[in-house]
């Protein structure tokens, strides 16, 4: 597989591709100022990133759009040059919810149409227009579904899926690594007593070797071995530096080493969600 700034595409078994890194956008709403996401989706389109990671949920979606749509009114991208994933909120799970969901998203980018469209979270909340429903003694409520279950994948340096990539290759099905970088650590979603990835000395090490940093050992760890990944930032320097992950290659023994690193950790347990009878995350993968 080779892959590079310019052309780093994936096929799909349809027939489509996927650009095998993404920016991520999710950013805690209450402490990102406005216009930031829409700014950092623009240096990601100069950048080279072609594959951008949204949500309804994030409540950014609108800034994805503007500025997707400006670079495309420029003539930098071509709508079809960028590839957009949304997403499916728990709330709205009932089949005959899917479409009109969709449809907002599409309505809130301005766009006519997303590239993938995933269920958020494989557990369903209660339908209405609470994001995060509970009940007057503050007990989430939960929603029973027909859910064949879907889902995007954590995987990184610590949690590398052996079992479940050698699956997904077997059956020509492309992974997304979502949180590649160790997650910000917000202790809403994140068990913070796990070690921080972009601390871990043998990362750090290969940096140095290669004159890079951790993260981008962490990125090109799952790149070379054709799992998509969507690091999020809204750091200009940092987007910037997440995308130059094309211009060198870890040895054979390189990858055996960062694959030995697994420990299993997964940073988004969503604990607080653990008793719905979907609970993903007791199953083995
Ligand atoms: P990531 O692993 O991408 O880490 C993001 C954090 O790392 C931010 O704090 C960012 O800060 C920082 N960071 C980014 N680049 C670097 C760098 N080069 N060096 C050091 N720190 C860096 O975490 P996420 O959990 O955000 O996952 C990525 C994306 O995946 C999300 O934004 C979202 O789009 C998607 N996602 C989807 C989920 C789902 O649907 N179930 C669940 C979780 C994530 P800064 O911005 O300041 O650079």
């Amino acid at each position: 597989m080779h892959l590079s700034a310019a052309d780093h595409r994936l096929p799909l078994s349809d027939g489509n591709s996927i650009p095998i890194i993404g920016l991520g956008t999710f950013s805690e709403p209450q402490a990102t100022h406005k216009g930031l996401c829409a700014t950092s989706v623009k240096i990601a389109i100069d950048a080279g990133y072609r594959h951008i990671d949204g949500a309804y949920l994030y409540k950014n979606e609108h800034e994805v759009g503007e500025a997707l749509r400006e670079k495309i009114a420029e003539g930098k991208v071509r709508r079809e040059d960028v590839f957009y994933c949304g997403k499916l909120w728990a709330t709205n799970l009932d089949p005959e919810m899917v479409r009109p969901a969709l449809e907002r998203t599409l309505k809130v980018l301005k766009l006519d149409y997303v590239d993938l469209y995933i269920i958020e979270l494989p557990m369903a909340f209660k339908p209405g227009d609470e994001t995060y429903p509970k009940d007057e003694n503050g007990k989430w409520l939960y929603h029973k579904t027909n859910l064949c279950a879907t889902w995007e994948v954590e995987c990184h340096p610590y949690f590398t899926q052996p079992k479940l990539l050698k699956f997904c290759q077997q059956h020509d099905i492309v992974i997304i690594a979502y949180s590649p970088l160790g997650t910000a650590r917000n202790p809403m979603w994140v068990n913070t007593s796990s070690p921080p990835l972009l601390e871990d000395a043998l990362l750090n090490l290969l940096g140095k070797k290669y004159k890079k940093t951790a993260a981008q050992i962490a990125l090109r760890f799952n790149i070379q071995r054709g799992v998509v990944v969507i690091p999020k930032s809204f750091n200009p320097a940092r987007i910037k530096e997440n995308f130059q992950i094309f211009d060198f290659c870890l040895t054979e023994d390189e990858m055996k080493d960062i694959e030995a690193l697994n420990k299993n950790v997964r940073y988004v347990e969503m604990l607080m969600w653990q008793d719905h009878p979907e609970y993903p995350f007791n199953d083995e993968y």
